[in-house]
């Protein structure tokens, strides 16, 4: 969805209830929740709720000076706080933000929020707001402010400017600073219940809806962006090697090692992680979690490899998976991997 002015469906009732309290507005709020299900969206659409002059039950009508100002990007009482490099991939290298247009920062995109970036801010505070209305600062993810620019976030937050809100959005927030947490109110966002998820998704045009939100742990934003980038809900791989390892005798087929040496380690050991918990929940008796259009092959392989073989295996993988990215010598370890999934996979016969 482009459009920054609309909730997606399963937030708007949420989003009503909360901004329909906005005499007595928080000033900084922390929106929190699962990964994948359109927090930022949340937070963006709110802004622009905040700002319209003439709201419809609360939210953007779309159609006032401010609303257009707000989708053409440039709404003087609004701020978005986020890394060079995600404005840059939001916006596209033709419209950046402005903080993000000098040569160096294009050329090497921070990855954080930066402490100009909050600094930057004094000045909008003691500019008058359009009309007297409200200052919105979106800032995301929180998880990007360093030290300093959380200190600095903090310092700001400790004697609000008047008419001000922030929106902080977070996946984790946990891992924030607890002096920040303190001075926000939390805002949990609901996750779309399966059938808002296939019902959207299958409105974006995304054909099988159902098996693209199996494999994406029911988000419909990943979903979607994983069918406008693969064929088919599993990458062309994996059932390679699961046909492979069908077929094969006692020596792993190394033959994918090319393709998957390509790839960030995490990436492939996040999708035989998935499949090798569809070969246990097979082993149980149970229907594939993450890939159930794979499913007879699924049951073949599980029958053929045992529960404790395929148990060690998902262990194992979860450890490649802490040991982060960065194995010396990538063909190696693929080999190793290739050789220790195969072995996993006849064990029993
Ligand atoms: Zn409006």
């Amino acid at each position: 969805m482009s459009d920054w002015l609309t909730f997606y469906p399963w937030q708007t009732i949420a989003a009503q209830s909360w901004l329909g309290q906005r005499e007595r507005f928080a000033h900084a709020w922390l929106i929190h929740g699962l990964p994948g299900t359109g927090k930022t969206h949340f937070a963006r659409a709110a802004a622009a709720s905040l700002l319209c002059e003439q709201p419809k039950q609360g939210l953007a009508c779309g159609q006032c000076q401010a609303c257009q100002w707000v989708r053409g990007g440039n709404h003087p009482d609004l701020r978005l706080l986020r890394p060079d490099a995600l404005a840059l991939e939001e916006d596209g290298a033709g419209n950046p933000d402005a903080e993000a247009t000098d040569a160096a920062a294009r050329k090497n995109p921070s990855r954080e929020i930066r402490v100009e970036q909050l600094r930057q801010l004094q000045h909008w505070f003691n500019t008058a707001t359009h009309r007297g209305g409200w200052r919105v600062a979106v800032l995301y993810p929180a998880q990007a402010l360093n030290l300093i620019s959380a200190n600095a976030l903090l310092k700001v937050l400790e004697e609000p400017p008047a008419h001000t809100v922030f929106l902080l959005v977070a996946d984790a927030p946990d891992r924030l600073l607890p002096t920040l947490l303190s001075r926000c109110r939390r805002l949990p966002l609901p996750a779309p219940s399966g059938v808002q998820a296939r019902d959207w998704l299958a409105q974006q045009g995304v054909e099988h809806a159902d098996q693209w939100l199996h494999a994406w742990g029911g988000s419909p934003l990943l979903a979607l962006r994983a069918s406008q980038a693969m064929e088919a809900p599993y990458p062309d791989w994996l059932a390679r090697w699961l046909d492979g390892v069908l077929q094969a005798g006692r020596q792993a087929d190394l033959s994918l090692a090319d393709e998957l040496e390509k790839l960030p380690p995490a990436q492939w050991i996040e999708y035989w992680q998935r499949l090798f918990i569809d070969l246990q929940l097979s082993g149980f008796g149970q229907g594939a979690r993450y890939y159930p259009s794979l499913q007879g092959r699924i049951d073949t392989l599980a029958a053929q490899a045992g529960p404790a073989s395929v148990a060690e295996a998902i262990k194992w993988l979860g450890q490649q998976k802490a040991l982060g990215n960065h194995p010396l010598n990538a063909k190696l370890y693929i080999h190793h991997a290739l050789d220790r999934l195969h072995q996993a996979c006849r064990r029993a016969s």
